[in-house]
């Protein structure tokens, strides 16, 4: 099941945490459960077999990391309806252009003719406004705090040349506060995170001590290799078993203690916290980034007066999945009415949701 890097290396630390797990299991009664936070490492733990090979020793459950199904609905149904009128092109990832919103995705909007564009980098989207000075450009910006320094970058260009008719609508998410509010609010069941390795690069390692401060819950950082996530989990049990929380950077390569403080810079110099909607959570108080108010004319949820109502409920769990509190197979959509070519969920259509990673690598049938 393992793949890259020294096989043997990880067949050997999946028997170490396996036996490790079982002690503390015996001792306490209780199986060790671990949330990856982030969407990465849910395909990750799949894709190489580890979440498979660990099924009844570790629970590991999916959270909050995967930036497409996060993205509330509600910002779905605006970008259509931005994109709605002429005159204008409406830019994204292309992992954004499936996910359902309250009616139609961005993509069934470009079949019926809408301006709607994949970029790969928001920069592309300037690039875009500059070609098409007649037509307003607005970028769908979605991610974590891997993703908000680029996003900053492309407001910085757009201001630079004084690109009047590029504006950025941005629903960006903030790991600490989701982290907090699923150890308050959520009153998630784990023993501890599995930290994000990218996001982790740009915050740093002691971003996390307030979760052994405040609620002394213990994570390591991680990396996504087989033998990283496996060590990494390793640490956890340890930190579990001698009952001493800690912050563990076990991604040292590449994150320091205090993070990357150029993307910081960046990051807080066109954006500013604000409340931010998540999906399946509900609003979470300063758990985002929106453009800063020196930039508003860059804004397109300033530029654009977008009305949408609230979205009906569906069946669809992805607000379980994200909170670590359903498994996809619980949802009785799963692998039947939802599926990666007919995604109901936002968790099946991205490449990091933890719908598509289990429909892919772990479906029983
Ligand atoms: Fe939503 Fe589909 Fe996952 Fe069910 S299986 S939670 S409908 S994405």
């Amino acid at each position: 099941l393992f793949e890259p890097v020294d096989p043997g290396v990880a067949k050997e630390l999946a028997r170490k945490v396996i036996q490790l797990a079982d002690r503390y299991k015996e001792r306490t009664g209780i199986t060790p459960a671990f949330m990856e936070v982030c969407g990465s490492h849910t395909m990750a733990l799949a894709r190489t077999g580890i979440k498979q090979i660990l099924q009844g020793h570790v629970r590991l459950v999916s959270g909050p990391g995967c930036p497409v199904c996060v993205t509330d609905q509600k910002q779905i149904d605006a970008m259509i309806e931005v994109a709605e009128s002429e005159n204008r092109i409406v830019c994204t990832f292309g992992d954004m252009m499936r996910v359902p919103g309250s009616k139609r995705s961005l993509l069934s909007a470009k079949t019926d003719g809408r301006d709607v564009r994949i970029v790969y980098s928001p920069l592309d989207a300037v690039r875009i406004a500059e070609e098409n000075p007649d037509k307003e450009v607005i970028f769908l910006g979605v991610g974590f705090e891997t993703t908000v320094p680029v996003l900053a970058a492309a407001i910085q260009l757009a201001a630079k040349k004084n690109v009047g008719n590029f504006s950025m609508w941005a629903t960006t998410k903030l790991v600490q506060p989701v982290l907090r509010e699923l150890l308050t609010v959520k009153k998630v069941k784990i023993n501890g995170f599995l930290l994000p390795g990218h996001v982790s690069i740009v915050l740093g390692e002691k971003a996390y001590r307030f979760l052994i401060d405040e609620f002394r819950m213990p994570g390591v950082i991680s990396g996504f290799e087989p033998v990283e996530m496996l060590s990494a989990i390793y640490k956890l049990l340890e930190i579990i078993t001698d009952n001493r929380p800690a912050i563990v950077n076990n991604y040292k390569s590449v994150v320091r203690p205090e993070g990357n403080q150029a993307a910081q810079k960046i990051m807080y110099e066109f954006f500013e916290p604000c409340d931010e909607a998540w999906r399946g959570m509900g609003v979470i108080p300063q758990s985002g980034l929106d453009v800063r108010g020196k930039y508003s004319r860059f804004n397109a949820k300033k530029k654009f007066n977008v009305e949408v109502g609230e979205p009906k409920k569906t069946l669809c769990r992805c607000g379980d999945m994200i909170c670590g509190i359903a498994s996809p197979e619980e949802c009785i959509l799963f692998g039947k009415a939802c599926t990666p070519l007919h995604p109901i969920g936002p968790c099946m259509v991205s490449t990091e949701g933890s719908c598509a990673a289990h429909y892919a690598y772990m479906r029983k049938d």
